[in-house]
């Protein structure tokens, strides 16, 4: 196989049945799909044959783009959902019972945090750890632990996890391993590789890349050995056991659950995807490049970026990832308030978006870290004055020269 994703995707569309010769898969917008024969759509109801029946459990275009996404983490298959947060849930809601214990990093994307203390509401317990040191999430296991969760690149602080050692303590002890690789992107990165069970990604942010559509997924990477895993239902062990878990995904997650990515949403994701490691490269860049230059300003007094020797896991994301990512975080020196740096920005976008082409930025703990309050802020490291910044593909001149006239403007005020 094409070691580069992008060689490995392009021609995906072209797999199965080509239609007319298209070079996309086109737009497949049936609700429904029908057999011409009753025999027909009862082997594709009881999965003695593959088909579609009714677009809540998926249709031609998304699955496209399911193929595309496997081929990308190298994966045996993939379930795309409407949005990231609804690839967490339904995933967790398909696998945990009352009573499971999951262990979670504590540097975690701010609604999939507010997401694990609703599954504590709903009987699971949850532990938070500092993911950045394995022994934190082996300190934390219980007999009851069916999965462990973290991110690649925390958002927004930019913590590297451990994931090889937590990769290699999943494995000692059979736990379902499940790694949100959004930051990341499979441009730089496949947590196949340190033994991810399952990864997930936000299509929302660079995967799409175009700020236009928003969706999840989740691939199983065929590491785990579902026959060893206590909650799947007799209807889904059957055929090889690599396929057991999604297809618990699908059925009671996705079709039970219903959160389904559009079609036109997956195809807008699909062909934004072709660009990834373009888009990527440019960002990556461009980031490294601002987080230098804000490393050397008088008014800001940290900045967190994986790519600075700096930074506390610098060498870890240097061995794991191809680039160091388009998402950085800085925060300021004492008088200086996040919000006159954002309002100083004119090319920037005050935005809470991620991974689009455009850069943007937010004052983290008054926007998408407020409803959680100043004590779990502290917990997982955030500063008053925390500012992420998602870096775009603009050019890199003009992007460094509306930083540089902002904080200009701001040592000029005194
Ligand atoms: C955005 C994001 C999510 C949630 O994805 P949505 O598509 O916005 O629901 C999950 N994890 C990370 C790391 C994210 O950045």
């Amino acid at each position: 196989m094409a070691k580069d994703i992008i060689t490995r995707i392009l021609h995906a569309d072209r797999l199965g049945s080509v239609e007319h010769g298209a070079v996309l898969k086109p737009l497949h917008i049936a609700t429904a799909y029908g057999y011409s024969t009753a025999e027909e759509l009862t082997a594709v109801f009881q999965g003695e044959r593959s088909g579609h029946v009714y677009g809540r459990q998926g249709n031609p275009t998304t699955a496209v783009l399911e193929t595309k996404i496997s081929l990308m983490e190298d994966a045996v298959g993939t379930v795309c959902f409407a949005t990231g947060m609804a690839a967490i849930c339904s995933t967790m809601m398909a696998l945990l019972k009352k009573g499971d214990h999951v262990v979670a990093s504590r540097f975690l994307f701010g609604n999939t945090a507010s997401w694990m203390n609703t599954l504590t509401q709903m009987g699971c317990e949850v532990s938070l750890v500092d993911a950045t040191q394995a022994a934190h999430v082996q300190a934390a296991l219980r007999p009851e632990t069916r999965l462990v969760f973290v991110e690649t690149v925390a958002n927004p602080r930019t913590q590297v996890a451990d994931l090889e050692g937590i990769g290699k303590l999943c494995a000692q002890h059979g736990l379902l391993y499940v790694v949100d690789s959004t930051m990341s992107t499979p441009h730089l990165f496949q947590p196949k590789a340190v033994g991810a069970s399952l990864v997930m990604h936000s299509l929302s942010k660079s995967i799409c890349g175009h700020g236009n559509a928003l969706g999840g997924s989740i691939s199983d990477t065929g590491l785990f050995d579902w026959s060893r895993y206590p909650h799947l239902l007799p209807a889904y062990r059957k055929g090889p056991p690599t396929t057991w878990g999604l297809l618990q995904i699908r059925k009671k997650g996705l079709r039970d659950m219903g959160a389904t990515l559009s079609a036109e949403h997956g195809h807008r994701i699909a062909a934004g995807a072709e660009t990834l490691s373009l888009r990527m490269e440019r960002a990556c860049s461009n980031a490294r490049a601002l987080a230098e230059w804000l490393q050397a300003q008088p008014l800001v007094s940290k900045v967190h970026y994986p790519g600075l020797a700096s930074h506390a896991q610098h060498a870890r994301a240097k061995a794991l990832f191809k680039d160091f990512g388009a998402l950085l975080s800085f925060e300021t020196v004492d008088g200086v308030d996040p919000s006159e740096v954002l309002n100083a920005l004119e090319l920037v976008i005050k935005s809470s978006h991620l991974g689009d082409n455009r850069t943007s930025a937010l004052p983290v703990a008054r926007t998408i870290f407020w409803e959680m309050g100043a004590e779990q802020r502290a917990s997982m490291e955030i500063a008053d004055s925390l500012i992420r910044v998602s870096v775009g593909i603009e050019s890199r001149e003009d992007l460094l020269a509306d930083f540089g006239q902002a904080f200009g403007r701001l040592a000029q005020r005194g």
